[in-house]
């Protein structure tokens, strides 16, 4: 067996900040207690949005403060992060995530108090603001981001009365049921044996149709028993909001999660009515699928098993060394900056892949805005899959790298383009991949590039449609258990064309899904939908545009800085509100289909 030679499969850290366990790391972290501690009483004394005597002084030197202590609490999180996730058993590593995360409320104390003054600001009095400092010019996005999501905030001390009360309403829903859900268990048959296992270990990604069937039933069985408690905690998730919402004025339970994406009402409209008519496509892809697997149709349980036919597409042993220089050639051959952005990274010591216990599961990007650097958590398992990881991770690294030298409050960016550089960095490689693999590898790859979209373009699409309709429901009245899953069902069969069998839906889906009842984030789906297919155009431009590389470079550092379609106009010339870019986007998954149907001999 060889080993890495070329590249470490360990990070280094220590150039960053001293050890967390040192005293002299201890003094820095005192440092930011005491800075955050008084920026947050600071926060309290702002005075009104105005162009009178020192008002924007005061707020630019305000927010400079905010800027430094943001970064810095963004590198903090990220440096005990690293260490933690490195050396998951180690309880000191484990204390400092802790206190760390007992200081973020006076991070939304900041927050909050920045918000507030722009309640009753309107856009004159806004430019005028703006105009008064050259400071607050620069970070004009953020400020009038603060200015519209003052909008969903109600007058001071009721937002304050309301977000206590959120403690024991709307987040206490939401506790219980991670708590009911944690405490799942479902008993599935193995070797004669009744098992109980938590939902995570069930699988039903099995090559055999049996198991899969089982597992299926099983799990629905288990989520069924705690149905009830759901629907109340959906309910009342839902209930609380719907109760601000209607105090605020807000007409349209979408016009907080769009504003969370910075993004519009019409783009959001024209995604999914381009997707809905493109779809016939995917049903193509799922009749193909069925065929292979020798079944007449599909069922849920089917829709990411294997192919019998699949060889893993990598079964020869990759050594970290190759998978490192596969990754760097091909993102050079796109762009020699890429090339280079990656062959750093790796030289530099930014990732830590090394495949040993005592590690964290998963794999992340962390970004250190004060240090100008990043680092990638991964475990390198000599698979195929574990180099897209590695891609996938570098992209997120890259996007940091465009953006280092934005002011602080324009680096960050919303969910729906969080994923847009990772998952084009995996397109240029997955490309790259099915270049050179076999029949068989293509067919296997392609499945699972075509199980990801109808993940993205029909699963998604059915908790969309579930969530809008439950909200609308939900004006008049608290629905039943039995009246959620009829809306999942419904939802299911219109996202997914009715291409699966008469009894192989799942309307008791909305009780197993995580994502209907996260407190702070209503509608976490379409921004999934939205990145899938931003990348996917985005890809596909390439083809048609001059200087591709570099207005991909532009579009980045733009997230940062711009509402999601005006980052993309001002880039690549595309209206989102208008069909011509998704279209773009879904002639890739049908090229992709189209190629899979060839390869199955259909
Ligand atoms: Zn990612």
């Amino acid at each position: 067996m060889s080993t890495s030679t070329e590249y470490d499969l360990t990070w280094e850290l220590d150039s960053l900040y001293p050890h967390p366990e040192s005293d002299e790391f201890g003094r820095l972290l005192t440092e930011y207690e005491s800075d955050l501690q008084q920026l947050a009483d600071d926060s309290e004394k702002l005075p009104a949005i105005s162009v009178e005597g020192d008002a924007p002084a005061r707020w630019a030197a305000f927010l400079e403060r905010c800027a430094d202590v943001f970064a810095r609490t963004e590198d903090l999180h990220a440096f005990v992060g690293c260490h933690a996730a490195s050396d998951a058993g180690n309880k000191e590593f484990q204390r400092l995530e802790g206190v760390l995360a007992a200081l973020r409320p006076l991070i939304e104390q900041v927050s909050t108090n920045i918000e507030f003054p722009f309640r009753d600001v309107d856009d004159r009095a806004m430019n005028a603001f703006l105009g008064a400092d050259d400071r607050l010019a620069e970070i004009g996005f953020y400020l009038r981001e603060c200015q519209r999501n003052a909008a969903f905030r109600l007058p001071k001390s009721e937002e304050l009365l309301a977000a206590e009360l959120d403690v024991d309403g709307l987040r206490a829903w939401s506790r219980l049921y991670d708590r009911l859900s944690g405490e799942l268990r479902i008993e599935v048959m193995e070797k004669g044996e009744v098992v109980c296992k938590s939902p995570g270990q069930v699988s039903l990604d099995s090559p055999e149709r049996s198991v899969r069937e089982n597992n299926f039933f099983a799990a629905q069985k288990a989520w069924a028993s705690i149905a009830d408690s759901c629907a109340d905690a959906l309910n009342h998730i839902s209930g609380s909001r719907l109760t601000k919402y209607a105090r605020l004025g807000v007409q349209d339970h979408l016009d907080l999660p769009l504003r969370l994406n910075h993004m519009k009402r019409e783009t959001l409209d024209t995604m999914w009515s381009t997707i809905t008519e493109r779809k016939p496509m995917l049903k193509k892809y799922l009749d193909t699928k069925a065929k292979l697997l020798g079944l007449a149709r599909l069922s849920w349980y089917d829709v990411t098993a294997p192919l019998p036919s699949s060889e893993p597409s990598g079964a020869a042993r990759l050594e970290y060394d190759e998978a490192c220089g596969i990754v760097t050639r091909t993102f050079a051959e796109f762009a020699p900056e890429w090339g280079e952005f990656a062959q750093r990274v790796m030289a530099d010591r930014w990732i830590e892949a090394e495949d040993r216990s005592g590690k964290r599961q998963g794999g992340f990007c962390t970004g250190f805005p004060t240090r100008q650097q990043s680092r990638i958590f991964m475990t390198f398992t000599h698979s195929e899959d574990s180099m897209s990881t590695l891609a996938h991770e570098l992209g997120h690294a890259y996007h940091s790298h465009v953006l280092r030298d934005q002011p602080l409050l324009l680096q960050d960016y919303p969910m729906n383009l969080a994923e847009t550089a990772s998952t084009f960095a995996e397109a240029i490689l997955g490309d790259q991949q099915l270049s050179v693999a076999t029949d068989a590898q293509r067919l296997s790859m392609l499945d699972r590039m075509l199980s990801d979209a109808v993940a993205f373009l029909m699963n998604i699409h059915a908790r969309f449609l579930f969530e809008d309709r439950y909200h609308q429901e939900r004006v008049d009245r608290e629905l039943s258990a039995a009246r959620l899953s009829e809306l999942m069902h419904e939802a299911q069969q219109e996202a997914y064309c009715d291409a699966l069998d008469d009894d192989g839906w799942y309307p008791e889906f909305w009780v197993s899904k995580l994502h209907f009842y996260i407190a702070g984030w209503p509608f976490y789906n379409f921004p999934y939908t939205f990145g899938y297919l931003l990348s996917l155009g985005i890809y596909r431009l390439g083809d048609e545009l001059d200087d591709f590389p570099e207005k991909v470079r532009q579009f980045l550092i733009a997230t940062g800085s711009h509402e999601a379609e005006a980052a993309v106009s001002e880039a690549f010339g595309y209206d989102l509100s208008e069909p011509a870019f998704w279209q773009r986007s879904l002639d890739v998954v049908e090229e992709r289909v189209n190629q899979f149907v060839e390869l199955a001999g259909d």
